[in-house]
């Protein structure tokens, strides 16, 4: 046996490389209140209850408890009623897979099922498509603002519509879509509506009560169905937490599973994941428990407060500019002249320690890096504003990034369908990457590179590119 405190000075090494999850320095995939003792207590009742296992809540009535409570706090700050339910899942993913499901499952005599999507929809919803043969019916946002087009939406329902969805804000603008409008109008054909709050469902009622103007998009509006809202971001929880609400108990029960064909215990499952750990579950309903409506309410001001100031800052930036006014707390920026490349800054900023999520262009939308501002950003306004700066003198200085003409061209040759192990390894040699998984420290390029493929061609070439990365190293 290796003594544990070997085992965990290892991991602390390999965590060390990683992008710091506190601090405000990462502006995707973290959320950090900034408060001290939140992650302890996480940790503390995630370790209270990570061995029990969700599967059979009559096994381990705490969780159902712990899970009951969570939905009632979600259903509480989204408008919902005494028929509202819902479900704890392992993430917004899942809470969309699971409104898509759910969706499908209800029509049963709709044999060639599609769902109405706003082009900003999260992928997430690609993705159930894809897994439930759903299919997608994609509506071209509004070029300009970036929101869903209520009316092209409304005319895109058909007899095999299941689902209307809209964002809540939508990920890569925050932009709220405008609900109300899309959820009359799925009302008004007998379909169901489901409100994609992931990341603004906890902080856009706190918003509201600091005096923004932030339209209903929950319960109280006529004709939505379900709504998914993320504990792990702005509820500041553990990964691995999201709740889907249904507006009531009919709406849920095409996602429930249950087998009895088999020779072994009755499966019967809420989500996706059969098993489930208690220990994010746990977690959550601490960190809930803990912060409380005066705790959410206070960091909201703080989020908002600091998402303010950054827009203001960024605004006042030579070169930069909004894509969007934020309707929440977050920010894609993008650039005013073609004198520098916007990567290079993301790169830029690497350097000065910050990450910023590069976002290839799409649509009316171009090339441009988004900024999820948390509590944690409040009080660093001005040196994030003044290293953007930076960053993109830096980026000017060092001038556009340009794919290498022998490069396009290969790229543009390759085709999806037949991409063969060897065009791939080529690829990586002429990106720079020949040698393995390591990434350059520098992404302009390879991003460049990428950005110059077909959204279909990107996406076989991640898909190879994440099987190099899960090898044994
Ligand atoms: C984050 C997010 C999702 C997906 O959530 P995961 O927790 O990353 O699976 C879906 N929709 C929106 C709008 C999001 O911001």
């Amino acid at each position: 046996m290796r003594p544990a405190r070997e085992v965990l000075e290892q991991l602390r090494e390999l965590r060390a490389g990683d992008l710091p999850t506190h601090g405000g320095r990462t502006l995707a995939y973290v959320y950090d209140s900034g408060l001290s003792g939140v992650d302890d207590l996480a940790a503390q009742a995630h370790a209270l209850a990570s061995s029990a296992n969700g599967l059979d809540p009559t096994a381990f009535p705490s969780l159902r408890r712990l899970e009951n409570d969570l939905v009632a706090t979600a259903a509480g700050l989204l408008g919902g009623t005494e028929e509202t339910v819902g479900a704890v899942t392992s993430g917004g993913t899942e809470s969309c897979l699971l409104a898509v499901l759910a969706a499908r499952e209800g029509r049963p005599d709709v044999t060639a099922p599609s769902m109405v999507l706003p082009s900003t929809a999260h992928a997430a919803f690609h993705k159930a498509a894809h897994l439930f043969r759903v299919r997608p019916v994609v509506v071209p946002a509004d070029p300009g603002t970036f929101r869903a087009d209520p009316g092209a939406m409304a005319a895109a329902i058909d007899d095999t519509t299941v689902l209307v969805v809209a964002g809540a804000p939508s990920y890569a603008h925050g932009v709220l879509d405008p609900i109300a409008e899309i959820a009359a109008a799925a009302a008004a054909r007998g379909v169901r509506m489901h409100v994609d709050a992931c990341i603004g469902g906890w902080i856009l009622p706190y918003f509201r009560r600091l005096g923004r103007p932030v339209p209903d998009f929950g319960f109280g509006v006529e004709g939505v169905t379900s709504i998914s809202v993320d504990l792990h971001k702005y509820a500041y929880c553990a990964k691995g937490v999201s709740v889907l609400l249904h507006a009531n108990a009919d709406l849920r029960r095409g996602h429930y599973f249950a087998s009895a064909d088999w020779p072994g215990y009755t499966m019967l499952n809420s989500t996706i994941q059969s098993t489930r750990s208690g220990g994010p579950l746990a977690a959550a309903w601490a960190v809930v428990r803990h912060l409380g409506d005066d705790g959410y309410l206070e960091l909201a001001r703080r989020t908002l407060a600091a998402v303010t100031g950054l827009a203001h800052g960024i605004e006042a930036i030579d070169g930069l500019r909004l894509l969007a006014e934020p309707d929440s707390t977050l920010l894609a920026l993008t650039a005013t002249d073609e004198g520098f490349d916007l990567f290079t800054v993301a790169d830029e900023m690497r350097v000065r320690g910050w990450y910023v999520q590069p976002q290839f262009a799409h649509a009316s939308s171009p090339v441009n890096l988004h900024l999820t501002v948390t509590a944690a950003n409040r009080g660093s306004e001005a040196e994030l504003a003044s290293d953007l700066a930076a960053s993109v003198a830096a980026a000017r200085a060092a001038g556009p990034v340009t794919v290498d003409e022998d490069v396009a061209a290969f790229v543009a040759a390759l085709d999806p369908e037949t991409l063969t192990a060897e065009q791939f390894a080529g690829l990586l040699t002429a990106a720079g990457m020949g040698g393995g998984a390591r990434l350059p420290d520098r992404m302009a390029e390879i991003n460049a590179l990428l950005g110059a493929a077909s959204p279909a061609l990107r996406e076989r070439l991640l898909r190879e590119f994440l099987g190099m990365l899960y090898r044994s190293e």
